[in-house]
């Protein structure tokens, strides 16, 4: 995963990154920082530090904005995930996990929870929201939360509310890694050796497979 700051969040990058690590170790998935890049000065591109985005973040949805984000991919190998730290979307969200095909990566905004990261990239991953936290809910507000499951880390009632680590549970780890497997598999060869020759480090880890995981 790289890192791309466009504005510093609120809850502090390293915590973020602690945490997803944290809950994603849990799903037998390390996390590996590829780079890191730092936007927050000068004139770059400023519109989308605001970034406007389709209201409820519906996936494979985008506006012009977000094209333009993820078309940043300054130090990004092909099939590498970005977190987008931004300062709002308008509508206002922690975060957003559309992204174009195939240019994977979510957007995580100043008032995101320390648990927005891992949230969106589980979406990046292939997770949806888990069921039954919106149960009898009037036909005006259908994602009512009347009964929120903050243990979850895939909750659809912001993880804000969340307390101590969340869970992910079996399904949802199998569906991350069987997500990544299906889309890098094909590639592999060729991202090994481009991270390869990044991080030279990573060669002793890619016997146990973990690091195709990682990479994501
Ligand atoms: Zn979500």
């Amino acid at each position: 995963m790289h890192l791309k700051i466009w504005t510093n969040p609120n809850t502090a990058i390293a915590t973020m990154l602690t945490s997803m690590q944290d809950v994603y170790g849990t799903a037998g998935i390390d996390v590996v920082i590829g780079s890191r890049e730092d936007l927050t000065g000068g004139n770059i591109l400023t519109a989308l530090r605001d970034l406007d985005v389709v209201p409820n973040c519906p996936a494979g949805q985008l506006t012009g904005e977000q094209i333009q984000l993820f078309n940043n991919r300054n130090s990004v190998g092909e099939f590498d995930v970005v977190a987008h730290f931004v300062r709002s979307t308008v509508p206002g969200l922690n975060g957003c996990a559309s992204h174009p095909d195939n240019t994977f990566g979510a957007v995580i905004t100043q008032i995101a929870s320390v648990w927005t990261l891992a949230h969106e990239m589980g979406h990046v991953l292939g997770l949806s929201h888990i069921g039954g936290e919106d149960t009898n809910c009037p036909d005006n507000n259908p994602r009512c939360c009347s009964s929120p499951d903050n243990t979850r880390l895939m909750t659809g009632c912001s993880t804000s509310n969340i307390v101590g680590t969340p869970i992910i549970v079996q399904s949802e780890a199998l569906g991350m890694q069987g997500f990544s497997n299906e889309w890098l598999a094909p590639h592999v060869d060729h991202i090994m050796g481009e991270w390869l020759s990044k991080f030279p480090l990573l060669d002793e880890e890619r016997h146990n497979g973990i690091v195709l995981q990682l990479s994501v």
